[in-house]
């Protein structure tokens, strides 16, 4: 069991995110609900409270360093410290995102969230990662990230969105791992990126034809990994995602 350690969920009010917390929460962990709307962040922790789950609202904003700071020194105040942090908050975007009409605000509001969003809040929670004894980090990343998945779709004509905002910014988000899992060599702390698989949520419409269940557990899987587990990673429910 995990009782007595603390994780983290970004964008935990709903979707992939919100069962993320919940699977943690039923494994043992305390919860901190991520959410950027306080309003929507309570609805998501009464619903896992009425599940009889140990979890606790976090307002976060990924993209705005006060509310990334403010998370930290709750975090903190509330004594029990990090373990676990799954930076699970991530957006697509508006269109459109074929390269050559893009706007160019779009890459910025992306890259804000989906990369620079993830490492604000990493850096913030870093402090009390380190002092943890089995600390992991989880960034949802996605297969659309893949350069080698992007690459083949490119020469054989593979059909799929072109998303030049949404795409790279997991490329870079997995490139950006890498820096890490270098930098914390030794520490112990485990970074591995999942991809969920196409999963029904709000961000694709609810297209998807995996159950939030079914994308979660890649992320559950990596943010509950022994001390013996991988590092700098990038997995799918089948194995490892060809980068
Ligand atoms: P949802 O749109 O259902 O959930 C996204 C979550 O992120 C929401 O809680 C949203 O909050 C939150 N969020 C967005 N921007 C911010 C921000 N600036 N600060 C804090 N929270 C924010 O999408 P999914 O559950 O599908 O996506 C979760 C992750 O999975 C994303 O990183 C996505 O890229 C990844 N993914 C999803 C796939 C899929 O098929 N669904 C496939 C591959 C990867 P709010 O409710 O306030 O908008």
């Amino acid at each position: 069991t995990h009782r007595g350690r603390t994780a983290l969920v970004t964008g935990a009010n709903k979707g992939i995110g919100l069962e993320i917390a919940r699977g943690l929460g039923a494994l043992g962990f305390t919860v901190g609900v991520g959410a950027r709307d306080a309003d929507r962040g309570a609805t998501a922790v009464a619903t896992l409270e009425a599940d009889g789950l140990d979890v606790f609202l976090v307002p976060l904003d990924v993209a705005d360093d006060a509310s990334v700071a403010a998370a930290a020194d709750l975090l903190e105040r509330r004594g029990g410290g990090l373990d676990v942090l799954v930076n699970n908050a991530g957006i697509t975007g508006s269109m459109p995102q074929e390269p050559t009409v893009v706007h160019l605000d779009t890459l910025r509001t992306v890259l804000e969230t989906n990369v620079f969003g993830v490492i604000r809040t990493t850096n913030a929670m870093l402090p009390m990662l380190r002092r943890s004894t089995a600390a992991r980090i989880v960034n949802v990343s996605s297969g659309v990230g893949s350069l080698a998945r992007q690459s083949a779709a490119a020469t054989d004509g593979a059909a799929g969105p072109v998303a030049a905002a949404y795409s790279p910014s997991k490329t870079y988000l997995n490139a950006v791992m890498l820096q890490y899992v270098r930098e914390l060599a030794g520490t112990g702390i485990l970074v591995n990126a999942a991809c969920p698989g196409y999963v029904a949520t709000d961000l694709n419409g609810f297209a998807g034809h995996r159950t939030t269940e079914q994308g979660a557990a890649t992320p559950i899987r990596l943010a509950t990994l022994p001390d013996d587990g991988p590092t700098g990673g990038f997995f799918e429910d089948a194995g490892v995602v060809p980068w």
